[in-house]
Order: structure tokens, then sequence, then C-alpha cells
């Protein structure tokens, strides 16, 4: 099994270790070695890979109901968030790419 590269910093990220971001609307991902990347890489503009399936989807995550930063219901055009930690998969829905960047930049769900 092959390690992924990280979309800004292209450090290998194991399987089971850093985060993934979907946005399911658009069948493109992109994967994060750690959460404080997710933040230049979003003002930089934001650069994906196509991924036709996201998580939710394949059913590796339940799907978030509403942004994990404003509140919000997620539309069709959300984007999400997963972190790999060993076997655990925790999703994050956003409204968009701009409310995923002010939540990695406020420190995520563990701030
Ligand atoms: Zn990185
Ligand atoms: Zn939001």
């Amino acid at each position: 099994m092959s390690a992924e590269q990280c979309s800004w910093c292209g450090t290998a990220v194991e399987a089971d270790d850093g985060f993934r971001a979907f946005e399911p609307a658009g069948e493109r991902r992109a994967v994060f070695c750690r959460l404080e990347h997710v933040v230049p890489w979003a003002i930089q503009g934001a650069y994906w890979s196509p991924e036709p399936l996201s998580p939710v989807e394949l059913g590796t995550v339940p799907e978030p109901e509403a942004c994990a930063h404003c509140g919000e219901p997620l539309t069709e055009a959300h984007v999400l968030l997963v972190r790999h930690r060993g076997e655990h998969r925790i999703p994050d829905g956003f409204c968009g790419v701009d409310h995923l960047l002010a939540w990695a930049k406020a420190g995520g769900r563990y701030a």
C-alpha cells in the first residue's frame, strides 16, 4: 500500500493518518498531512485531484448535516473534511472552501 502525498507540501501521508478533503459535487479531493496545511492550500486557490466517490458515497463515514464552522445546513456544493486517525474516520462538513479555511485557521475541531 503506497502513501498519498499532501496536496500542499508533498509529504507522504499514510492511510491511517492526516486529513482528506472532498468536494462531492465536483468529484474531487485533496490530501493533507496536517490540518495547518489546509490554510495555505485554500488561500492559494485550492488545488484538487479527481476523485469520483467521496467516503460518504462509499459508506465509510456518515454524512454531516450542518457546517462545522457556521452551523448552516449543508447544500449540494458542500466540502467534506475527513480526519484519519488509526482506524477512525472523523468527518466534518462545510458550506465551501471558505468555511473550511476559517475553521482550519481557528484550529479545527480541537481548538
Ligand atoms: Zn502537508
Ligand atoms: Zn458554513
